[in-house]
C-alpha cells in the first residue's frame, strides 16, 4: 500500500472562539440552532474566512486572479519545502534571500509546483493571541514574516504557493507587499500554519484542501503532511 510508506502529521490549528485573528474579534464560533431533544445537534458555522490556518487566493487581492475553487486540485498536493529559520527569527524577522541561499545549498533547488512553508517557530505562541500578534504601542504587530527579495525568488522558482506559521507573510507595516507579489503572480499564500518541526527538510508533501466556495477569496483549510517513513530511520 502506497500510503503505508508515509506518516501523516496535521500541520492545521484547531478553531475555537479564542484563536488569534487579524483584527483581534472572534475568529471562529459555532451556533447550536437545533439540539438533542430535536434529535440532531444542528450548528450554524459563523467565522471569518481567514481565520486558523487558511488559504488566500489570488483572488485575495486581484480581481481576475483565480479564487479558491479555481485553483487547481494538483496545485494543493505539492511536494513541501521546509525552510527552517526558527532559531533566528525574532518577531521583526524577514525571511531573506540568503536562508533560501542556505536552504538550497543544503537540500538541493527548490523546485516548481514546490509548496514553500517558512518556520519560524511563532506557532507556538498561537494559544496566547496577545503574544502572537504581539501589538506595539502603535497598534502595529510584529511577528517573522517575508522579505520581498525572497518572494521573489519564491515566484522565480514557480512554487504553487507559500505558507508561514504566523498571521501572514506581510507584518502589518509592510504595504502588503509579499501578498501583492505572490498573489500577483498566481500563487496562493497559506497563514497559520501550525507546528511543521516534524516535516523533513525535503521530500515530504503536504495536502492543503481548503473549503470550496465559487467567490471565495480567502477560506479555511486543513493541511496534512506526508512524511516518507523511510525518512524517518
Ligand atoms: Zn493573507
Amino acid at each position: 500500500m502506497l500510503l503505508n510508506q508515509y506518516k501523516f502529521i496535521d500541520l492545521t490549528h484547531t478553531l475555537s472562539p479564542n484563536i488569534p485573528t487579524w483584527t483581534g474579534s472572534c475568529g471562529f464560533h459555532l451556533e447550536i440552532k437545533r439540539d438533542y431533544d430535536q434529535m440532531f445537534r444542528v450548528q450554524q458555522i459563523k467565522m471569518h474566512a481567514s481565520a486558523g490556518t487558511h488559504i488566500d487566493a489570488p483572488s485575495h487581492l486581484i480581481p481576475e486572479g483565480k479564487s479558491i475553487a479555481d485553483i487547481p486540485i494538483e496545485h494543493l498536493i505539492s511536494p513541501a519545502c521546509i525552510v527552517d529559520v526558527s532559531k533566528k527569527a525574532d518577531s521583526d524577522y524577514e525571511v531573506l534571500p540568503e536562508d533560501l541561499t542556505l536552504y538550497e545549498r543544503e537540500f538541493g533547488k527548490i523546485e516548481a509546483r514546490s509548496f514553500v512553508i517558512l518556520a519560524t517557530g511563532w506557532h507556538r505562541f498561537f494559544s496566547n493571541p496577545e503574544k502572537y500578534r504581539n501589538l506595539d504601542k502603535e497598534g502595529k504587530m510584529h511577528f517573522p514574516a517575508l522579505s520581498k527579495d525572497a518572494a521573489k525568488i519564491l515566484c522565480g522558482r514557480d512554487v504553487s504557493g507559500i505558507g508561514i506559521d504566523t498571521l501572514s507573510p506581510d507584518c502589518s507595516d509592510m504595504d502588503y507587499r509579499v501578498h501583492r507579489l505572490l498573489l500577483g503572480a498566481g500563487k496562493y499564500i497559506i497563514e497559520n500554519i501550525a507546528d511543521t518541526s516534524a516535516m523533513p527538510p525535503k521530500g515530504g508533501f503536504v495536502i492543503a484542501l481548503p473549503l470550496k466556495g465559487s467567490a471565495s477569496t480567502e477560506a479555511p483549510v486543513r493541511i496534512i503532511g506526508l512524511i516518507p517513513k523511510h525518512s524517518l530511520g
